[in-house]
């Protein structure tokens, strides 16, 4: 009989109980490079490669979970970062292990599953912004395009540098205006001095674009759809 209490012990301390937690989708993980190299970019540290991301539904997982840091209100969410809690000290973590059996500690996203209808901008923003409470602590800044916690269907495109920069250095600073620039108007242009680039895919789009400032007109210029190059 001990022996059988024994087993039952661990059964429930090494799976947790209740606890059912949506795996990893590999769809996420140019993203989550991306969002990796952006930090750096901007000379911040970001590791996401030990935070999970997965489509579901982000209410029902919060309340499976029950005691987690809230991140993002509940009310109509989108999609929160579910940080699952361990405590270092043996007796907590035993306690917290036989709630939460190995996914103590773990950093999980949960993207509405609605959303996998939406465009790769669109997922990509809203994933951009759990990373920002998942990967940097951030709290929400409601003067802030990414890190606000109401969305409002803005995606990165022409702005992207500057969103970035708000989110990862608190820079406000906006151009007022950030003008067009065709491929071929790169010849020969020694004004032109390229700021950032981006160039990966995600969820089956290319997403690509450069940010140039032109020395001479003291203007930013935007490359959307970066032209190959036939070398
Ligand atoms: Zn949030």
């Amino acid at each position: 009989m001990r022996l059988v209490m024994f087993f039952i012990f661990f059964y429930l301390a090494g799976c947790g109980i209740g606890l059912n937690l949506p795996k990893h989708d590999s769809r996420f993980n140019s993203i989550l490079n991306q969002f990796q190299q952006d930090a750096a970019f901007f000379g911040k540290n970001a590791d996401t490669s030990k935070i999970s991301v997965a489509f579901g539904n982000p209410r029902k997982e919060y309340e499976l979970l029950g005691v987690i840091k809230l991140t993002k209100d509940l009310g109509n969410v989108d999609a929160i970062c579910l940080m699952v809690p361990k405590d270092s000290n043996e007796i907590g973590k035993t306690f917290y292990r036989s709630m939460y059996g190995r996914h103590a500690g773990d950093r999980i996203i949960i993207v509405d599953q609605s959303f996998q209808r939406k465009t790769a901008e669109e997922i990509e923003i809203l994933v951009y912004h759990e990373l920002g409470h998942c990967a940097l602590n951030l709290p929400h800044k409601e003067d802030q395009v990414i890190m606000s916690s109401v969305s409002n269907g803005t995606v990165l495109g022409i702005y992207r540098y500057f969103y970035l920069r708000e989110m990862f250095l608190n820079n406000k600073n906006y151009p007022l205006f950030i003008y067009p620039l065709e491929a071929k108007d790169l010849d020969d242009n020694d004004n032109l001095e390229l700021v950032y680039q981006v160039d990966y895919y995600s969820f089956g789009k290319r997403l690509k674009n450069e940010l140039y400032f032109d020395h001479n007109k003291e203007k930013f210029l935007f490359l959307d759809d970066v032209v190959e190059s036939s070398l």
